[in-house]
């Protein structure tokens, strides 16, 4: 009798932590949605009064009548204003990705299209830093594959300027293979940069981290890039990886189902520990 009333006691207690959880878990939630909704009309504002400040600046830094030296300045104005505007577009990523509101747009893309594009965008760099830049395929890459053009893009450029940022002499190297057995395509993003400490490299893909943090004043950058890159990666069905080593360099792997709507076959690598 008593031991069972003892045993009501403990459930009734149990139930009530349960429910407190619960509210809990709402709430956070709640806070989330809204700490989502406020960074994203945030954003729209901000970019309103930045897009006269850029335009301008540029009618100003081209124009030949003013004195050279204000030239200049506007310049800097427009290349601050710029970074401005990347910070403020990740943001927005990042906080749309949080509140699920992330669409995508997928279709049939070809792969030689994305190689052309990433090679002109990226020469042009990798030339300034006496880089090689190599951007390749394998035969049995097929020729059209089902994901979101610009998102794709948008984790490549990430992966391929951070390659060339942190690279000073060697090569950047791009190759694009099949995996027959998950019937994925791989994206592997080689440099042979500074590297990554071990200890770093689950931090690279938080937000707002660098490995080094000395990394903004030396190379710039926002620390955003890597993790919105990882979301976009899982939002496409996939996955983002890491090896690097310190002092030699680093491999970063992308790797996507050749259909999207598919997904992976067999085993998803992803989920095992
Ligand atoms: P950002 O490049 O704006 O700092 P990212 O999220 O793209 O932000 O990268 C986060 C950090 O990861 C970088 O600051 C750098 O420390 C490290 N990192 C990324 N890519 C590389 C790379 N290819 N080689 C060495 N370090 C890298």
């Amino acid at each position: 009798e008593e031991r069972s009333s003892l045993l009501e006691e403990k459930n009734e207690l149990i139930e009530e932590r349960n429910a407190e959880i619960q509210q809990k878990a709402e709430a956070l939630e709640l806070s989330t949605k809204y700490k989502s909704e406020f960074l994203a009309n945030m954003s729209h504002e901000l970019r309103t009064p930045l897009n006269s400040i850029l335009l301008l600046s540029r009618l100003m830094a081209e124009n030949e009548e003013i004195e050279k030296e204000h030239q200049e300045y506007a310049q800097v104005i427009q290349s601050s204003g710029q970074g401005l505007l990347s910070l403020i577009d990740e943001i927005l990523d990042l906080s749309k990705i949080e509140a699920g509101k992330m669409e995508l747009d997928q279709a049939n893309i070809k792969v030689d299209e994305i190689i052309n594009n990433m090679r002109s965008l990226f020469n042009p760099l990798a030339k300034d830093k006496n880089l090689q830049l190599v951007i390749d395929k394998t035969s049995d890459v097929p020729e059209f594959f089902n994901t979101d053009k610009m998102r794709l893009e948008q984790i490549l450029k990430n992966l391929l300027s951070n390659a060339i940022k942190f690279t000073s002499k060697g090569s950047v190297v791009l190759n694009i293979v099949k995996n027959e057995k998950l019937n994925a395509i791989i994206f592997k993003v080689t440099d042979t940069g500074v590297g990554i400490a071990p200890e770093k490299q689950g931090m690279v893909f938080e937000a707002f981290q660098q490995a080094d943090g000395s990394t903004r004043r030396k190379f710039g950058g926002t620390g955003l890039g890597l993790s919105i890159s990882r979301e976009l990666a899982k939002l496409l069905g996939g996955y983002i990886d890491l090896k690097s080593k310190e002092g030699e360099g680093s491999i970063f792997t992308l790797t996507l189902p050749i259909d999207t709507n598919k997904g992976f076959e067999g085993t998803i690598p992803w989920e095992k520990p």
